[in-house]
């Protein structure tokens, strides 16, 4: 995945105090767009790097010492007719807002959620920090397109006793990003972690449950596969998530299935956009509890879903020391379509009959 820290001049802080929230705009180093865009790639990632610095924040609080913080991810896409336009981002502020709630913290206003992100792409577009629509991409239905990432996230205030955060902060930073998608081959391993438990956070977009992921998600990599899949705490049978993405599996029967949401998994945007399209092509599409046993021999295609991976194929799943194979290791036309579907709307080349899309630009 093309995703280092290059983030775009203008971040966006609000936070929480007297019983209030206040908003400012910072306008972090830079030089103009088209003097980075010519810059050699260590000139302009030290500039780049340093847009990440702020000396005016407390270095010890409950989140560094204690992971109490939650986050988002939201894409901005460029449009096909020249615009700019970002994904449902309305469900990614009430996500967040209960996130925040979950953790005890006062919950950000939704609508200056919503104003914040569409603001922050909007001034760096101005600035000419956007990427540009490039028909090219139409080709292989936009795996290769850019985006501008978007990441709201809080940070408590200075502390060093184990306690909550009651006047965090709330920010909003964007970076440039190319597809996740590679078109190779995904292999995918069950892991023997468990990255969230009944009664514990894995409902919440907290940072605290990315400790396990990240090591999950290393021991994968470094055995030779592209991703883990968590199985639930309690049974060790149901399938519940991979690292940092939902799950589905469309099945030999043609049923569409993805684990029923519970408190120990991340109620996604992209998984609910998809159930949503999937429904209405006809497709029985159900939320429930799938065996792991059931996800290896009845599985046609399989595919974990986020904003950072869109529908991405996975290609084989291992447990136990067995592998299934799906579709013969390929892209499935069943992934392949939703791809399609969910990228075509998203870039502006499909109808957005949802009003999924909120017009920047
Ligand atoms: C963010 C996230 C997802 C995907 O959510 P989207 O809203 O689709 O991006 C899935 N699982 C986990 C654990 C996540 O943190």
């Amino acid at each position: 995945m093309a995703f280092a820290l290059n983030s775009y001049p203008i971040a966006y802080r609000a936070k929480f105090s007297g019983g209030k929230w206040s908003e400012e705009y910072l306008e972090k180093p830079h030089k103009t767009a088209e003097t980075e865009a010519a810059m050699s790639a260590e000139d302009r990632g030290k500039v780049e790097d340093s847009r990440n610095y702020y000396d005016d924040m407390p270095l010890v609080n409950y989140t560094t010492q204690y992971g109490l913080a939650c986050f988002e991810g939201i894409k901005a896409m460029p449009q096909k007719n020249g615009g700019l336009a970002i994904f449902r981002p309305d469900q990614n502020a009430a996500r967040f807002s209960r996130s925040m709630k979950g953790l005890f913290m006062p919950p950000f206003p939704e609508d200056l959620f919503v104003k914040a992100c569409i603001e922050t792409v909007k001034r760096n577009a101005e600035m000419g920090f956007r990427p540009r629509y490039k028909p090219e991409w139409e080709k292989d239905s936009f795996m290769s397109a850019d985006s501008v990432y978007i990441r709201p996230f809080t940070i408590a205030e200075g502390g060093i006793g184990v306690n909550i955060s009651r006047e965090p902060w709330v920010m909003v930073v964007t970076t440039p990003v190319s597809s996740y998608f590679s078109g190779g081959s995904s292999d995918a391993i069950v892991t023997e972690r468990i990255r969230a438990t009944p009664k514990g956070t894995g409902w919440i977009k907290a940072c605290s449950n990315y400790a396990i992921a990240a090591l999950a998600k290393h021991e994968a990599i470094d055995a030779g596969y592209m991703e883990c899949v968590f199985l639930d705490a309690t049974h060790r049978k149901y399938v519940e998530e991979g690292s940092s993405c939902n799950i589905f599996f469309y099945l030999k029967s043609g049923e569409l299935a993805t684990p029923e949401l519970g408190d120990t998994i991340l109620p996604g945007i992209t998984r609910a956009s998809i159930i949503e399209l999937a429904r209405s092509r006809g497709i029985k599409t159900s939320e429930r509890k799938i065996a792991i046993e059931e996800a290896m021999e009845e599985t046609s295609e399989c595919f974990v879903s986020g904003t950072a991976a869109g529908a991405t194929p996975i290609t084989s799943l291992t447990w136990q020391g067995k592998k299934s194979i799906f579709n013969n290791g390929k892209t499935g036309k069943f992934t392949a379509e939703i791809q399609n579907t969910l990228k075509g709307i998203q870039y502006g080349a499909l109808p957005d009959t949802r009003g999924w899309m909120v017009q920047i630009l």
